[in-house]
């Protein structure tokens, strides 16, 4: 890897070069909550001013522009006395995401692995990862954030270039081939020691600011014990299987697939929209059995899947530790506290 230090006005001419010939997606501002503070969404964005770089946690992910929440996978028209089929793999413009946190570039890295992997990969997501140009943008942690206890809150691959504010210039990690020609047409300057000292402190700052935290210590184990626990039961009957925690997941992938066709009976259309295991009708089969008709068992099912099955596919969690899910339900469940329940400690 190599390291830069650019000044804060650069950053614009970055932006401007990136824009000449790439749709940018980055935080825009899109509202004040209840108290009165801002709040940021990922959108296209094509005027350098209204990027808000210092953005705290969107309440979506960016994860919309390479798994949307519906998409058609292909769709069918009667030509003669033959069906047309159309795949379209939306490739649009090559996208820039311009300022990922760490743990949303860490969620794309886990999503790669599922979405790309050797079984099955899907070419719908394949098209859109292989446009994408990654610019990560350090963060300031939140109260509901556990990023640093998923091993999130850094991240060392998947972005092409990582930005550091040391307060009144950038450090850089300049990852890919395409980051560093890039870099060719910015002003940037090796870091001096001065440097290395102020991104050590800033990173220390950082990590002073972190609240929420998940014990994973032998975190599987645990959940293969305690699979029987009545704490499912408690936080089944809290949860209203709303299904909005996957929605707002930079992980979550599960989906499911409809078929329809036209009133003319001439034109069909296979259709994949994301789902998620609390709803309850996600586990329902032909003939309307149900293997999982408890919110309980739901429940317990998105956290054995985040937290179990897919460290024993993949040695890590499923979880980036965002916090995203946790400030969305209207139940007031996180996964610090079910986790901490779950390994029976009590918390206020
Ligand atoms: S945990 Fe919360 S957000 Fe998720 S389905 Fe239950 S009530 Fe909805
Ligand atoms: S489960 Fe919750 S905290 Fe973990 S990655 Fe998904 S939204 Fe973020």
């Amino acid at each position: 890897m190599l390291f830069r230090i650019f000044e804060k006005t650069e950053l614009r001419v970055l932006f401007d070069l990136l824009a000449e010939k790439n749709m940018i997606v980055g935080p825009v501002e899109a509202g004040v909550d209840l108290n009165g503070s801002p709040l940021y969404a990922f959108e296209q964005v094509s005027d350098f001013h209204k990027l808000k770089i210092n953005y705290t946690t969107t309440k979506l992910p960016a994860k919309r522009y390479f798994l949307p929440f519906r998409e058609d996978l292909a769709t069918f028209r009667m030509s003669g006395d033959d069906w047309q089929k159309t795949v379209d793999y939306n490739i649009d413009r090559p996208t820039v995401f311009f300022g990922l946190h760490a743990c949303d570039i860490n969620a794309l890295n886990k999503l790669d692995k599922v979405l790309l992997g050797n079984t099955y990969p899907m070419p719908y997501y394949a098209a859109k990862r292989k446009n994408m140009f990654i610019i990560g943008m350090d963060c300031l942690p939140q109260p509901f954030c556990f990023c640093r206890s998923m091993g999130a809150d850094t991240v060392l691959h998947g972005f092409d270039l990582f930005i550091t504010d040391l307060g009144n210039r950038y450090f850089l990690e300049v990852l890919s081939s395409t980051a560093y020609n890039l870099l060719q047409e910015v002003r940037t300057r090796p870091p001096e020691e001065a440097d290395h000292v102020q991104y050590m402190k800033t990173v220390a700052d950082k990590n002073k600011k972190f609240i929420a935290h998940v014990d994973t210590t032998d975190l599987t184990k645990i959940l293969d014990m305690e699979f029987q626990s009545a704490v499912w039961k408690k936080w089944g009957d809290q949860c209203l299987g709303c299904g909005t925690c996957a929605n707002v997941c930079p992980t979550c992938y599960c989906y499911g697939v409809e078929e329809t066709t036209g009133v003319d009976l001439k034109s069909a259309r296979k259709t994949k929209t994301l789902y998620s295991c609390n709803v309850l009708d996600f586990a329902e089969v032909a003939g309307g059995h149900n293997f999982r008709p408890e919110r309980s068992s739901r429940l317990k099912y998105r956290y054995y899947h985040k937290h179990r099955g897919f460290v024993e596919a993949y040695e890590e969690s499923l979880c980036v530790g965002c916090g995203r899910c946790g400030e969305a339900c209207l139940a007031d469940i996180t996964v610090p506290e079910v986790i901490a329940s779950v390994r029976g400690e009590e918390r206020s």
